[in-house]
């Protein structure tokens, strides 16, 4: 039983030298595992929080995470079915310590049948918190079939207020719809609504507006570090715009004041907005350092790509395939063997700072954010 997190070093040159073993249809490595029922690694980590994508399509371009032209279509067989989806969510809560899972893309709303995959998880995993992360588009016309379905909250990414910002960054003049979908979530009463917003450049003026708006309409904002995982691979550290920088910003119209985190393994960093509320409590910002405060030794993550992969941390390129067992007639039980296996060599953190480190394969939309 692993009880205690233990100390990671992040600074090691970790990506590939961690799991040579790692190979299609060649289970990793158990070796030193300790007896434990759940999502466990080597440096004392349990995952419990479980990212799904469903598809690697979206109807927005955004240069931190697509190219212009969009991700490469995987073949519609090669995609989980919702039936699919939803056994891996049985197997993930009940036997492997799943707390909360969230589905992601690409863009969920592309797939025609997110209902039924909430449903049928809804019904693998009675009382799971079920959630999406969206961009929204589209939202005000399926809120409500997903809320009977069984989707309990909502995550919208906004990164701008301003429309011509907001078209430049996503190449589509899409803002109106993804208001509209925030309005929608929350008269479908997903409150309070988290937003999420991404630091760049072209919009780290208009945080202040944004966090005003956010504040304005009930919504808990969220700003996100970029990280290397576009799939046009121009990220630059020096041209990021870190946390420090985008404080200073919003330090010019608001009075901020460290508030930590809500629980130790939440990534964002909770400012407190002095003499805001949102529905009559003290108003909060948030700051996901990824990039400059790392959080990757409280990371408490497993992921299941839309091919039905488990992918360990968004920096691993090594998966571990579970779609060739659930097709090819495995039983839950060695299902969560492998799952286990996969994370078990989960690496300790993202390497950003270690020499020679170079960004995963997959982009963002490719894995599920
Ligand atoms: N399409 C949905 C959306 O945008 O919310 C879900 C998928 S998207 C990949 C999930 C989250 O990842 C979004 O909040 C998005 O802003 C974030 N994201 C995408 N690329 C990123 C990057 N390079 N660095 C940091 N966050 C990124
Ligand atoms: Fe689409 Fe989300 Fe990626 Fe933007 S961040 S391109 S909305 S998947």
């Amino acid at each position: 039983m692993v009880k205690s997190m233990t100390a990671v070093n992040l600074g090691l040159p970790l990506r590939a030298a961690l799991r040579p073993d790692a190979a299609p249809g060649v289970m990793p490595s158990l070796d030193g595992r300790p007896e434990h029922s759940g999502l466990v690694d080597r440096f004392g980590r349990v995952a419990r929080d479980l990212r799904v994508s469903v598809t690697e399509k979206c109807s927005l371009r955004c240069t931190y995470c697509m190219p212009a032209e969009g991700l490469p279509a995987i073949p519609r067989d090669d995609l989980l079915t919702a039936t699919e989806i939803a056994r891996l969510v049985r197997i993930g809560v009940r036997d492997l310590g799943v707390r909360e899972v969230r589905f992601t893309g690409g863009e969920p709303l592309m797939r025609a049948d997110l209902a039924e995959i909430i449903g049928r998880s809804a019904e693998a995993a009675p009382g799971i918190d079920l959630s999406i992360t969206t961009n929204g588009i589209g939202l005000d016309h399926r809120i409500h079939s997903l809320v009977e379905a069984g989707l309990t909250r909502v995550n919208v990414s906004l990164d701008t207020v301003d429309r011509e910002h907001f078209a430049r960054l996503t190449r589509r003049d899409r803002l109106p719809a993804v208001l509209a979908g925030i309005r929608a979530a929350h008269e479908a009463g997903m409150t309070p609504l988290k937003l999420n917003a991404v630091m760049m450049r072209v919009t780290l003026h208009d945080a202040p507006e944004l966090l005003a708006w956010a504040l304005e309409n009930g919504c808990r904002l969220r700003f996100i570090e970029q990280m290397p995982l576009d799939a046009d691979r121009s990220w630059l550290r020096e041209n990021m715009v870190s946390a420090e920088e985008l404080l200073a910003v919003l330090g010019e119209r608001f009075t901020l004041v460290e508030a930590g985190r809500d629980d130790p393994h939440a990534p964002a960093e909770e400012w407190r907005v002095e003499g805001w509320t949102v529905g009559g409590a003290p108003a909060t910002v948030g700051i996901i350092a990824s990039v400059t405060r790392s959080f990757c030794a409280a990371c408490d993550r497993t992921r299941i790509t839309a091919e039905g992969t488990v992918r360990s941390c968004l920096f691993g390129d090594d998966e571990t395939d579970l779609r060739g067992l659930l097709r090819g007639g495995a039983d839950d039980a060695e299902i969560a063997r492998w799952w286990q296996a996969a994370m078990w060599g989960k690496q300790a953190g993202h390497g950003m700072d270690a020499a020679g480190f170079a960004p995963p394969v997959r982009s963002m939309g490719a894995i599920g954010g």
